[in-house]
C-alpha cells in the first residue's frame, strides 16, 4: 500500500485525511496539536459568541475512527523518503505539506507583543485579556478578512471603542472597491473608527505610533495584518514563489510531494488560489482523489482554482448575525441575516465532520 504522510492537520490536512481514508492508502498524519481547529470562528470565539466545541474537534478519536495513524509531533525537515520530526522520523512514499502560514509582523517594532488571533492559543489569550481587563480602546491592525470580522463582532458585543487601522486607502484592499464600500458602511454603522492610509510604525504597551508621527492611546492591540511562510516552509528545499511552495497543476511541488492550503503557491491558468479555508478544503478534496489515482497508477486530475485573488469568493461576518457575500464582481449585504446563517452553517459544519 502507498504510504502517505500528511504534514499538518488543520483545515486542509485534516480534510485530506478524512477524504483519503476511504481509499486503500496507508495514511499517517503529523500534527503537534491534539485537536483540529476552525480559524473562521476565532473572531466569534474572541467575542464570546462561539463555544470551544463548535470550533475544535479532538484528533485522537477522529484518527481512530478513520483508521489513520496520528503522529503527535512537529515536522522539522523533509528528506527524500522520510519526514524528520522533533521526536521521530516518519517514512513515506508520498508526502503532502499542509502546514498553513505564520503571522507576519513586517518588522514593526513592538508588533510581536500585541495580541493575535492567528492560532487558537493566541485567541484564548486575547479573550482572557478582554474579559479580565475590559480595555477602553481596542486597536485592530490590518483590515483583511480577519481584521474586519474581528472589528465587527467585537463592536457588537463589547463596550470598548474599536479602531481599525489600514495602510491602504480603503479597508479590504484585496477586494473590489464596491465590497470595501459596503464593509466600510457596516463598520461605521457599528461605530468602529476607521483609519485608512495609516501606517503603524511602533507599538508600545499603551499607545501606537503612526508613520506621520502622531500617536493614539491604546489598551489592547490585535495584529491581523498579514501572513508569511512558516519557518518549516522557509527551510524546505523545494521550488518557491515569494517564499510559498510552488506547485504544478496537480498541486505537486515534486513528483512525490504535494502542497496544499496556505503553504502553497497555486497559480493555474492565470488564476492564483486565495489563502482561504474554502480553497484549502478544495485542494484537500482534489488531492485525496489524486492520491487514489496515484496509488492505482492512473493519470492525475488537473486542479481548477475557484476563489482566485482577482475573483474573490467570501462570506464576511459583519457582526450581530449579519454578513456580506462576495462572488467575483458581485457583492451583497442583503438579506444579511440569511448570508450570516449560511456562513455560520458552513463554519460550524466543518468541525462536525470530524466528530
Ligand atoms: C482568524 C481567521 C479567520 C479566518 N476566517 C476565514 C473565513 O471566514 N473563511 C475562509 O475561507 N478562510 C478564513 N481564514 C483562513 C483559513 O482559516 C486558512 O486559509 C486555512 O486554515 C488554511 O488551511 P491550511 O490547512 O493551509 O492551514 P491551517 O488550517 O492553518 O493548518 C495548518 C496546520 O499545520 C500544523 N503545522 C504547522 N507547522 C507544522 C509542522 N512543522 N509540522 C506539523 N504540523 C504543523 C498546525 O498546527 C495546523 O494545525 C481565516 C483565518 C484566520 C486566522
Amino acid at each position: 500500500m502507498v504510504r502517505v504522510a500528511v504534514i499538518g492537520g488543520g483545515i486542509g490536512g485534516a480534510e485530506l485525511v478524512r477524504l483519503a481514508s476511504q481509499y486503500p492508502l496507508d495514511l499517517v498524519l503529523i500534527e503537534p496539536k491534539d485537536q483540529i481547529e476552525c480559524q473562521a470562528l476565532y473572531p466569534e470565539y474572541l467575542a464570546g459568541l462561539a463555544k470551544v466545541d463548535e470550533l475544535t474537534a479532538p484528533l485522537k478519536p477522529f484518527c481512530d475512527k478513520v483508521r489513520v495513524e496520528w503522529v503527535r509531533d512537529r515536522a522539522v525537515s523533509l528528506g527524500l523518503r522520510s519526514v524528520v520530526c522533533e521526536k521521530i522520523e516518519v517514512e513515506y512514499d508520498v508526502a503532502v505539506i499542509a502546514t498553513g502560514a505564520a503571522q507576519n509582523y513586517f518588522g514593526v517594532k513592538g508588533a510581536h507583543e500585541t495580541f493575535s488571533i492567528n492560532t487558537f492559543e493566541e485567541t484564548v489569550r486575547a479573550r482572557k485579556f478582554l474579559e479580565e481587563s475590559d480595555p477602553e480602546r481596542v486597536m485592530i491592525i490590518g483590515s483583511g478578512l480577519t481584521g474586519i470580522e474581528t472589528a465587527c463582532v467585537l463592536a457588537g458585543s463589547i463596550e470598548s471603542s474599536i479602531y481599525i487601522v489600514e495602510m491602504a486607502n480603503r479597508v479590504l484592499p484585496q477586494f473590489s472597491e464596491s465590497t470595501s464600500k459596503l464593509v466600510e458602511n457596516a463598520l461605521s454603522r457599528k461605530g468602529v473608527n476607521i483609519l485608512t492610509s495609516t501606517r503603524v510604525q511602533e507599538i508600545s504597551a499603551d499607545s501606537i505610533l503612526f508613520g506621520d508621527g502622531s500617536t493614539l492611546d491604546c489598551d489592547m492591540a490585535i495584529w491581523t495584518a498579514g501572513i508569511k511562510p512558516s519557518k518549516f516552509i522557509e527551510d524546505l528545499k523545494l521550488p518557491k514563489t515569494k517564499g510559498w511552495i510552488t506547485v504544478d497543476q496537480y498541486l505537486r511541488a515534486l513528483p512525490g510531494v504535494f502542497a496544499i492550503g496556505d503553504a502553497a503557491w497555486i497559480e493555474i491558468d492565470g488564476k492564483l488560489s486565495t489563502k482561504t479555508a474554502m480553497e484549502a478544503e478544495r485542494h484537500a478534496a482534489h488531492t485525496a482523489r489524486n492520491l487514489h489515482k496515484l496509488a492505482e497508477g492512473s493519470a492525475l486530475e488537473k486542479y481548477s482554482v475557484r476563489a482566485s485573488t482577482d475573483s474573490q469568493v467570501a462570506l464576511i461576518s459583519t457582526g450581530c448575525d449579519c454578513a456580506v457575500g462576495v462572488y467575483g464582481k458581485v457583492c451583497m449585504d442583503m438579506p444579511s441575516h440569511l448570508i450570516y446563517s449560511l456562513k455560520s452553517w458552513i463554519d460550524r459544519s466543518f468541525i462536525k465532520r470530524f466528530k
